[in-house]
């Protein structure tokens, strides 16, 4: 089965019929779809109706209707391609007719327009300062809105529910250039993404020594520029990143149980390795809570592809397939032999799902490339 990862701007209106029916044509069977997204520079190859988007930060492209969702405290805001219809529901409803089922894709705990409303929610690190790209999941009115919006995709006639940063979204991060007189390392970056909202410090323990050690450790790495040896500090962290494991696994677990009542099943973005301590997020547990895991290798080289998909095999339990998730143009393929080479990869270590990433950001050659190596790999 191969997916591709669809902007619902991509699919609008008139275009809609013609860009699904390539999609099929390409031998794909399943589109996901942005249900909500955040803001960017994006420049789109595929639509030649916009060439550069920046599409609305934190924003849902459908029209929800439930009870539940207007009673939620957070809300995103609703897209202005809403303003005219429903771009999910119009997608799901087509979609069909070209023999392609639809997921929703919703990127969860990076939401700024929701931190914007409500700060008080966004994560905090050991100094008290807020992060606006990351909502805390340790809060329970994001946990409660996260359940929302599975609640309400769960009743719309989807294949399944994709979540993307569905674990603590880090200090370090795409959405904002990286201003940085000091090289800040994995430890660095750990220790800057650590928060301490109120909800954490009653829910994670031992809260308040934990924050004394990570400023000092913050403070000596600031003061000199050199990186911090982690051994002494990282034991003493052991217990609040094995709580934060804990509270993620159990989000995921919310998650699929409010999918499920609706019929539907989730799969989880994953990048980082089988246990992640940045994010939370580790696929032994919430493996046991999710359909599939849509693992990112986003790399041009294959070399590390074999290694670290036998890692997330072996992690995850057998109710939960993997799927290869690709970047089927710049920067990762330059033919169709480089996809090609993954998909062989990805078959001989047993997986039959693969996705690519996405379709609005590939050049016709790429598109080709991908279609080529689709058509030889079955
Ligand atoms: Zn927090």
């Amino acid at each position: 089965m191969y997916s591709l990862y669809l902007y619902p701007w991509d699919a609008a209106g008139s275009q809609m019929a013609g860009v699904l029916g390539r999609i099929a044509a390409a031998g794909i069977n399943t589109v996901k779809v942005a249900a909500i997204y955040h803001t960017g520079k994006i420049l789109l190859t595929a639509n030649s109706s916009a060439r550069v988007r920046f599409p609305e930060d934190g924003a849902v492209y459908f029209r929800p209707f439930s009870e539940e969702w207007h009673n939620l405290a957070l809300k995103p805001p609703i897209s202005r391609l809403c303003a005219t219809g429903d771009p999910l529901a119009e997608i799901c409803a087509e979609a069909p007719r070209h023999g392609l089922a639809v997921g929703a894709w919703v990127v969860c705990l990076h939401n700024r327009a929701i931190t914007a409303a409500r700060p008080d929610v966004s994560t905090v690190n050991a100094y008290g300062d807020r992060y606006p790209h990351s909502l805390c999941p340790m809060q329970p009115e994001v946990r409660q809105y996260l359940r929302g919006m599975v609640q309400e995709l769960a009743g719309r006639p989807l294949r399944n529910i994709v979540l993307e940063a569905a674990g603590f979204v880090p200090f370090r991060h795409y959405s904002y250039v990286q201003v940085e007189g000091v090289e800040v390392g994995d430890w660095e970056n750990l220790l800057l993404s650590l928060c301490f909202c109120e909800a954490c410090v009653r829910e994670l323990p031992g809260m308040m020594k934990v924050r004394a050690l990570v400023r000092a450790e913050l403070d000596e790495f600031l003061r000199t520029g050199l990186p911090r040896n982690p051994a002494q500090a990282a034991d003493a962290l052991k217990p609040v990143l094995s709580a934060r494991t804990n509270a993620i696994t159990d989000l995921v677990r919310l998650m699929s149980e409010t999918a499920a009542r609706g019929g539907k099943r989730l799969s989880v973005i994953a990048s980082g390795g089988p246990a992640d301590v940045l994010t939370g997020i580790d696929l032994a547990k919430i493996g046991r809570y999710s359909a599939a895991v849509d693992f990112a290798y986003y790399d041009a080289a294959n070399a590390a592809l074999d290694g670290q998909l036998a890692a997330v095999c072996a992690a995850i339990p057998p109710s939960c397939m993997t799927d290869l998730l690709l970047r089927p143009g710049f920067p990762d393929a330059r033919s169709a032999e480089d996809i090609g080479d993954k998909l062989s990869i990805g078959r001989k270590i047993g997986l039959a799902n693969f996705s690519f990433y996405n379709y609005g950001l590939l050049p016709a050659q790429a598109w080709e490339w991908m279609k080529q190596a689709i058509a030889e790999s079955r």
